[in-house]
């Protein structure tokens, strides 16, 4: 069995089992096979009868393979203990408690016990027989075994994946028309090195092209990339996925303002910003040895476009083209024989011997020369789309749309809806934008100074002719294609999710996956948040944090490494230290009902990094909900039990710093999931009014379900109730192949 495999059919709720692993068709269950399924469920899986035929007639090898996989994505192996012993029960430490401490070690007073770390707790203060180990650092010196035992009362259950499966997730994700999230990139990973490239598959958008390259080219395989690199900006965008590991060409300087924000340490002597900004531009530094300079030399060299045309596309990046040229010394293999195209590209650029479109339009503007700015516009529809808002403020919006309207057939459809769903903000004067630049924060960015030229009822034209625009064409685009079904059935789910277009996810889900914006119902009274980090690492200062906001009426309230207990919420202590290579973990149980008395609105759950740098890979992140209560170990505080947990997101990128993953809505009696990053190390900077503007958001109108609606009305398909009946299907186990949802964006 092939375990990436199996983790990439387990994100999508099913194994996979390929053909010749099954060996038999033996119908009745053998005693492995009743092993597995409880060793399963204790991790809160079961499986589906047409899954479990398959699974009785594999090797016990393979079926041992499954729960390896299995006990790995819930992190049974890891450890889960917290600082607290039946952390429930509040240790009564207080702040005077810390001073005392304090001094206690500032003077050496002797008077107390002395810990491993060699800190002396003086008698009097902490109930020291409570923690598993230090209170004053957060260093754990005693770890406890997890003691799983299936408290869960919701099994996720698995189905069936053949090779058929297999193979047309593997298209879905190659052709998916929006930027794949991460859990998607690891899948798409796997399947890559494990598979060749599959023929006649139209890949969807540059992004996925440059992990199909770089597979590719880590295989030795570079020369079939060559054909998938249309432009020379293909290539230094591939350059830069490989320097960065960013998929979008982000400048240099936002990566170092990043990295310098999140080393500003809450303590500023241990400020190491400085240090960080530097490390980050050493980061930054080009170099390549011959053989990767001779692969680029050769790509650019045997590109089909026409070498001024080429250029030309370069041209806006030429600050990075310069450094990649030098360290590429593309120069050098210019003057070689057999790179006459690279060489006479070269020289066009440096001598700039190419028009620069981007300056024609500048000008044609400043002097407002319409009909010259449009028709040049018009050449470039992605650009006139981009650009599209601010030329209706600069020109009026009928005669920007009429030409725009002229050439929006060209427009890839993704991005006539990303124009729809940013025109509600933009075209508002008072609200600021939340906008998430690549690579950064959610930031709130101020309205267009040209908005108050114009009065609101303009501006609120300016919307709705906007969101018409992207909704005809929709309909356009629908009603072209052919569709002899009559019925539709589409799940009500479906129109609480929407498109995923503007806001991909960055954490992967190895746990059957949810999309953004998917409502959890809750099953009992108590939420358990739980993170768990530094696996395989060594000993050391890694001090991440679990907390939670309670949001009342006409105040916040915080459970945090400061105020382990407020009022419903109870946190199982601040480790600010990893132990050695396994790892450690904090909880905060969330009592529901209790919340709803005092009248609390919703519960924001987040984590943040304290210490220098950026979250850590090996970061996991989640809540846990069951019917029946979630015990905690008395001797250790343990409170992990995987067939708990309802949902879990692994985080692997190193630029954000506080995450926000999950609104509980209390009245709702749902927790929603949603990944917003944040900027900063107090929680306190997540105003309201930020986390209410992201729940907003979730609940745009250019939700899956409308568009289904829209699909129907172009096509004269009935809407009807029943999914049985229906020649079209949509339910929420559709969505979750995020990828197939996108094929809705017709081009
Ligand atoms: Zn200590």
């Amino acid at each position: 069995m092939n375990n990436d495999l199996l983790k990439v059919s387990i994100r999508q709720k099913a194994i996979y089992i390929s053909s010749k692993d099954i060996l038999g068709n033996n119908k009745i269950l053998n005693e492995t096979t009743s092993a597995l399924v409880a060793n399963a469920s204790k991790l809160g899986f079961a499986f589906s009868e047409e899954l479990l035929a398959a699974l009785n007639n594999v090797s016990l090898k393979s079926k041992l393979e499954i729960l390896e996989v299995l006990k790995e994505i819930t992190g049974v192996n890891k450890n889960w203990t917290p600082l607290v012993k039946e952390w429930n029960i509040p240790t009564g430490e207080t702040v005077l408690d810390h001073i005392i401490t304090l001094f206690g070690n500032i003077f050496q007073t002797n008077k107390g016990v002395t810990l491993n770390c060699g800190h002396i707790i003086p008698d009097g203060t902490f109930p020291l027989e409570r923690y598993n180990g230090c209170p004053f650092c957060g260093t754990p010196f005693k770890f406890g075994e997890l003691e799983y035992n299936g408290k869960g009362s919701k099994l996720k259950v698995l189905e069936l994946w053949s090779n058929n499966n297999i193979a047309n997730f593997y298209t879905d994700l190659l052709r998916s028309k929006t930027a794949l999230d991460a859990t998607q990139v690891e899948s798409l990973k796997a399947l890559l090195s494990t598979y060749p490239l599959p023929k006649n598959v139209e890949i969807g958008i540059k992004e996925t092209l440059m992990l199909v390259i770089d597979v590719l080219v880590e295989n030795d395989r570079s020369n079939e990339g060559q054909v998938l690199f249309k432009n020379p900006n293909d290539i230094l965008r591939y350059l830069w996925y490989r320097h960065t590991g960013f998929l979008q060409i982000i400048e240099p300087k936002t990566i170092m303002n990043r990295a310098a924000k999140n080393a500003a340490h809450i303590f500023t002597p241990a400020s190491q910003s400085g240090i960080a900004k530097l490390q980050s531009k050493a980061d930054l530094k080009l170099k390549y040895s011959r053989s990767e300079c001779k692969r680029v030399a050769i790509w650019l060299n045997e590109l089909e476009l026409a070498p001024e045309k080429s250029c030309e596309i370069m041209h806006p990046k030429r600050g990075m083209w310069v450094r990649f040229i030098r360290a590429l010394r593309l120069a050098e293999y210019g003057k070689r024989k057999g790179y006459e195209n690279l060489n006479k590209m070269l020289d066009i650029f440096y001598n700039e011997d190419y028009d620069v479109w981007q300056g024609q339009i500048n000008h044609f503007r400043l002097k407002s020369d319409a009909d010259s700015t449009f028709k040049l516009l018009k050449q470039r529809p992605g650009l006139f789309a981009r650009s599209l808002f601010s030329n209706m403020l600069w020109f009026g919006e009928d005669v920007t749309l009429k030409h725009f309207s002229e050439i929006i057939d060209k427009v890839p459809a993704r991005l006539v809806f990303t124009l729809s769903m940013y025109a509600q903000s933009y075209f508002d004067k008072n609200t600021s934008r939340n906008v998430k630049p690549l690579g950064g924060t959610n930031k709130r960015v101020p309205a267009n100074k040209f908005l108050q030229l114009y009065e609101e009822d303009q501006l609120k034209g300016m919307k709705s002719k906007i969101e018409d625009l992207c909704i005809n064409m929709m309909k356009q685009r629908f009603a072209k294609i052919e569709n002899k079904n009559k019925t539709i059935y589409i799940d009500e789910g479906l129109f609480n999710i929407p498109m995923s277009i503007g806001d991909r996810s960055d954490t992967v889900q190895d746990l059957p996956s949810a999309l953004l914006g998917t409502r959890f119902p809750l099953e009992g009274s108590t939420i358990r948040l739980f993170l768990q980090w530094g696996e395989g690492l060594d000993a050391q200062h890694l001090d991440m944090d679990l907390s939670c906001k309670v949001a009342y009426e006409d105040n916040v309230d915080y459970c945090s490494y400061s105020q382990l207990v407020i009022s419903g919420c109870k946190h199982s202590g601040d480790i600010q230290h990893i132990p050695n290579k396994v790892g450690t973990a904090e909880y905060i149980d969330i009592n529901v009902e209790k919340l709803e008395l005092c009248g609390a609105k919703y519960v924001s759950f987040t984590c943040n990094a304290y210490t220098h740098g950026s979250l850590t890979p090996n970061l996991v992140v989640g809540w846990m909900d069951s019917k029946y209560p979630m015990s905690i170990s008395k001797k250790t505080g343990v409170a992990y039990d995987p067939s708990c947990a309802q949902h879990q997101v692994r985080i692997t990128q190193t630029l954000n710093k506080g995450l926000v993953f999950g609104v509980l809505d209390i009245e709702k009696r749902d927790i929603v999931w949603l990944e917003m990053s944040f900027g900063g190390q107090i929680v306190q900077n997540l105003s309201v009014k930020t986390v209410e503007a992201l729940l907003i958001k979730l609940n745009s109108k250019l939700n899956i379900g409308n568009i289904l609606m829209l699909k129907a009305e172009a096509q004269g398909l009935e809407v009807i109730s029943e999914t049985d009946n229906a020649d079209e299907s949509y339910d929420l186990n559709w969505a979750m192949n995020t990828a197939v949802v996108t094929q809705l964006l017709i081009d």
